[in-house]
């Protein structure tokens, strides 16, 4: 890792979508990366969370992914970008070229253990050494935080259980009763994969799944993210406010029986899970394709946790802490909201900036 200054005036913590669009605002509003803005990444590799997807996934599975902004300048869309190729691939490059055509420095593998109140400013502790910041930006996405929910009979059962990041690929799986849960995009993608690999696929939701053709699906889910962290509570998962989208590829197989999902079961035994009428499904693997929770437990020093357990942010700031901003938090966790967040953020760290003094406007 590059060596990091002793102080600067914004940290960034993370270099995914939200982090790199929020670095490109600050550096095109006359911040010095590398001096002014130190952006730090735990990952060892450019891409975020997408250097982590599996091999299969691919761009056109996935819902659109925003350009970053100043992308276009470059020649760069993914748009364009080849469909044939990993998602993770894909994204990791285009994310390296950016980061270097735009100078970002970003400081890797550093990372973050700790922000912590030091009067004045704040004081983030890392990995290669500790930084004071007037402000930081918050941008550590959801992917080391898997959501499972609480089942009984969970911690017996003999199979194999993962989550959503170890998925790696469908041969694991060959031959084997597989039990899928979740209503989102990952779940559809891992049940089309692993149709005529596993001796048998079984879909469970907790909520009944719709597919829609709704363009405009996103937005009542992303509302109602936003308000959760206006408030203070806990955030919903966007997918589940949006519905599948129906594609051609969805509708055959669920025409086929693939993607019919059952009800949530209400038990998980050493050899399977049963259903409160009694019915049970033997199964050799569970795949928890059941969301995300923002990762902040480097936040934790600054005690920012409301009671219900959500932190309270508006517009990307937290109402608490002013010197603490959020970007991809919540409403903002894909890779539209990603970029947009990075505008709106990086115009507020500038006021802020000038009005403690730190820079003039
Ligand atoms: P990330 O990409 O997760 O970046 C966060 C970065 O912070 C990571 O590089 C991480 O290493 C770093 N970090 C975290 N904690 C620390 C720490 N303590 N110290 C240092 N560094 C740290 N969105 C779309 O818009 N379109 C899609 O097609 C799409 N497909 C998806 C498919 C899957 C399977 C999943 C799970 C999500 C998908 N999303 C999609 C949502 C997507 O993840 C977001 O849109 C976006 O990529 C998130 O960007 P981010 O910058 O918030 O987070």
């Amino acid at each position: 890792a590059r060596a990091l200054p002793a102080s600067t005036d914004v940290v960034i913590i993370g270099a995914g979508q939200a982090g790199l669009s929020a670095a490109w605002h600050l550096r095109r509003l006359g911040l010095e990366p590398g001096t002014d803005l130190v952006v730090l990444d735990r990952g060892p590799a450019t891409g975020g969370a997408w250097q982590f997807r599996w091999e299969s996934l691919r761009l056109d599975d996935a819902h659109k992914v925003d350009d970053l902004p100043g992308m276009r300048e470059m020649g760069l869309s993914f748009a364009t970008a080849d469909v044939e190729r990993p998602a993770r691939d894909v994204v990791r490059e285009y994310y390296d070229r950016y980061e270097r055509f735009f100078d970002l420095r970003v400081a890797r593998p550093v990372h973050v253990t700790g922000v912590h109140d030091e009067g004045e400013g704040l004081s983030v502790t890392t990995t290669a050494g500790d930084i004071e910041a007037r402000v930081v930006v918050n941008a550590s996405g959801t992917w080391a935080r898997p959501f499972r929910p609480h089942m009984p009979g969970i911690a017996d059962f003999r199979g194999r259980q993962i989550s959503t990041p170890e998925y790696r690929e469908a041969a694991e799986f060959s031959g084997r009763r597989v039990l899928v849960v979740g209503g989102g995009t990952s779940a559809v993608g891992f049940l089309r994969e692993l149709e005529g690999v596993a001796a048998e696929t079984i879909w469970v939701t907790r909520r009944p799944v719709t597919f829609v053709n709704d363009p405009k699906g996103g937005v009542k889910a992303v509302r109602a993210a936003d308000e959760a962290a206006r408030s203070g509570r806990p955030l919903p998962s966007i997918i589940s406010g949006t519905g599948l989208p129906a594609t051609p590829a969805n509708l055959a197989a669920r025409d086929r029986g693939l993607l019919v999902a059952r009800p949530m079961f209400s038990v998980i035994e050493p050899d399977g899970v049963r259903w409160e009428d009694g019915s049970f499904e033997r199964v050799d693997a569970i795949i928890w394709a059941t969301g995300f929770r923002a990762e902040l437990s480097h936040l934790a020093p600054l005690r920012l946790r409301e009671p219900g357990g959500g932190m309270w942010v508006r517009d990307g700031r937290s109402v608490r802490d002013p010197r603490l901003f959020m970007a991809g938090y919540g409403p903002q966790a894909s890779t539209i909201g990603a970029n947009r967040a990075g505008r709106t953020v990086a115009r507020q760290v500038m006021a802020e900036l000038e009005r403690s003094g730190v820079r003039t406007p």
